[in-house]
């Protein structure tokens, strides 16, 4: 978790975009680093500020770069069009040379879109205390977990005058475009303006982000803290359904073999997600028999529960634990996964994911393993008799409240006859159609969010484009903001 003490004291790196956050009219540049320093500071982060500056410097006044670089600021050249991607590029490589506990902060206007898919990805993998500065658009991408994200002109405003003493002389300048620096403003100064360059920067390619998590392989063996850790398996039935004559009760070993053929041997449990009224009644017992939980959903709320379920399970099962979406919609929306990415950004979980269909794009879950729901289900058709060896009674290891859970009524059921008779009953229907009456008052609406805490049958309001994040990602404490999304169709 984030916050603890090695990563308050631990070091702090800065990519600056000159243009997408310019320093104001009369501001003195040398008021910059302490600015950013003091920012830290007043949220408890007191480690040591490197500072990298991002922009076309030939616009750049040569008093601005005396200031920066006399504040030992790394002043860095770049064609305006690619500062992006190379700021990208040289945090991906700062990453890779220094392991967390760090921080890192970014001030940039363009830090949405493949830039915040990327971060993302690799902050789930590799985790760092992530903050960010905006001028325009803040980052409202949700995907990413920060936690801080200060407009740029506040935060300079509020540095106060008081300046760092002495010039610092180790602060360098660099040419992205030709790969050169050097530690001369007027060294850095002759070179903007030689022909060399002038010929460099005329065949620089345009700018392209590079996404380096697209070439990441997507098995990763089982590390020992995860190989015996809980498995818990959310499977969505509508989206993978049992496949025509196949034998439910191989679902629960075909998964677990999967997962031992990986090196996860943990107890694994399995909630399935469906209108339970549909399933056919040999496939709920043959299920249950082996140890596979219901849950009852309606279409609308089918990927909320699920989500609901994940952070109920998270917060009752700490990391290292592992948890499996069995479903084509969380696996190919970014939306749908967005509380599942972050919690695997802030925790120590492993996540697999199945699916009927391959998603079109590359999921922005980091998964350790991915599977084709009728391949992995196939396995245990030609090595029966490994999987009942592999499932004994001793093994299914489940504990849940009950087996049976109705998620529109929260109601708990232990047997498959209690659970019937509810579904069946005059409360479930009323409940049935309260739901059902409500998603119909929004007609014409594609998404509904909810904020707030599931079970709190609060209020219900639509988050649209112009979400009013700004509060919320301005609070230091953003990130312990209970922060629950329930998406609706
Ligand atoms: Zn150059
Ligand atoms: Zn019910």
């Amino acid at each position: 978790m984030p916050g603890n003490d090695a990563e308050k004291t631990a070091k702090i790196q800065v990519w600056w975009d000159m243009k997408d956050c310019p320093i104001p009219e009369g501001y003195d540049a040398r008021r910059v680093r302490p600015s950013i320093e003091r920012a830290f500071k007043e949220i408890g982060y007191t480690g040591p500020v490197s500072i990298t500056a991002y922009g076309d410097q030939t616009q750049t006044p040569c008093h601005v770069l005396r200031g920066l670089s006399s504040t030992g600021v790394a002043v860095a050249h770049t064609k305006s069009d690619t500062t992006r991607s190379v700021m990208y590029r040289d945090m991906v490589e700062w990453r890779g040379q220094n392991p967390p506990p760090a921080t890192i902060m970014i001030i940039s206007d363009q830090v949405e879109g493949d830039f915040s898919w990327d971060l993302a990805r690799l902050q789930q993998r590799t985790s760092y205390d992530l903050f960010t500065a905006y001028s325009m658009n803040p980052c409202n991408d949700l995907i990413l977990v920060y936690y801080g994200n200060w407009r740029w002109e506040q935060l300079l405003e509020e540095g106060g005058a008081q300046l760092v003493a002495g010039g610092s002389s180790s602060a360098m300048f660099y040419c992205k475009t030709c790969n050169f620096d050097c530690q001369s403003l007027k060294k850095f100064t002759k070179h903007l303006s030689s022909y060399k360059h002038g010929m460099e920067e005329a065949i620089d390619p345009p700018d392209t982000l590079l996404c380096v998590t697209k070439t990441w392989a997507r098995n990763y063996p089982a590390t020992p803290e995860h190989a015996t850790a809980k498995i818990h398996v959310l499977w969505d039935m509508n989206d993978c359904p049992i496949p025509e004559g196949f034998d439910a009760r191989l679902v629960r070993p075909s998964i677990e073999r999967t997962f031992k053929e990986i090196g996860y041997s943990g107890p694994v449990s399995i909630t399935a997600f469906a209108d339970q009224k549909q399933t056919p009644i040999h496939h709920l017992l043959a299920l249950s028999s082996t140890g596979v939980d219901f849950s009852h959903t309606l279409s609308w709320v089918h990927y909320s529960r699920m989500i609901t379920e994940f952070e109920k399970w998270t917060k009752n099962n700490p990391p290292p634990a592992s948890i499996m979406i069995i479903s084509d919609e969380v696996a190919s929306s970014k939306y749908r996964s967005t509380l599942i990415c972050r919690k695997l950004q802030e925790s120590n979980y492993k996540c697999f994911l199945a699916y009927s269909v391959r998603p079109f794009e590359m999921p922005v879950l980091v998964t350790s393993a991915e599977w084709l729901w009728e391949s992995l289900l196939a396995v245990s058709e030609t090595k029966r008799h490994i999987l009942h060896k592999c499932s004994s009674e001793s093994e299914r290891v489940v504990s849940s409240t009950g087996m049976f859970c109705c998620t529109l009524c929260l109601c708990d059921c232990k047997t498959l006859d209690d659970f019937n008779k509810h579904l069946a009953s005059e409360d479930h229907t009323e409940e049935e159609n309260r739901m059902t009456s409500h998603s119909q008052s929004f007609p014409g609406r594609r998404r509904q969010f909810k904020i707030s805490n599931y079970y709190d049958e609060a209020s219900f309001f639509l988050l649209n484009s112009d979400i009013d994040s700004q509060n919320v990602n301005t609070c230091p404490k953003y990130k312990y903001v209970s922060f629950h999304i329930t998406y609706m169709l």
